[in-house]
């Protein structure tokens, strides 16, 4: 599934060029064009889904897939040990720019807490 709108469809297709972290056959990792730590690396789905709710809807075992993905970019980014951070804004009110379901991975500094 694949909408010919979106840049991290097309980042997929390789028609936009992107960093890569960490690629399987139904997930990739490349870094945020505008970090906002250290490590800021984008873990997607190949297939296009708008959002978590509607990726755990159609396919829990790929939510599970980027989730693993997540965990295996932190590792290998170094942060894993001291620690990170995962976030999927989603919807207008969360804050979501881009409507192609993705997983912020953030480390390399204290990332202070968000909920006090
Ligand atoms: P959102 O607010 O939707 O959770 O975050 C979207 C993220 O995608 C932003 O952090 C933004 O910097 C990143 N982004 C937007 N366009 C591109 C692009 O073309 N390439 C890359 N690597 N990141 C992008």
């Amino acid at each position: 599934m694949t909408d010919t709108d979106c840049i991290f469809c097309k980042i997929v297709a390789g028609d936009i060029p992107s960093t890569k972290v960490l690629e399987t056959d139904r997930v990739l990792a490349f870094r945020d064009l505008h970090p906002k730590a250290p490590t800021h690396v984008l873990v997607i789905p190949k297939e296009h889904y708008r959002d978590t709710a509607a990726l755990a809807a159609a396919d829990p075992e790929l939510a599970g897939a980027v989730l693993h993905a997540a965990a295996e970019v932190a590792a290998a980014e170094g942060v894993a040990e001291d620690g990170w951070r995962l976030l999927a804004n989603t919807g207008a009110n969360g804050g979501q720019e881009v409507f192609h379901v993705h997983f912020h991975v953030f480390g390399g500094k204290p990332l202070g807490r968000m909920l006090s």
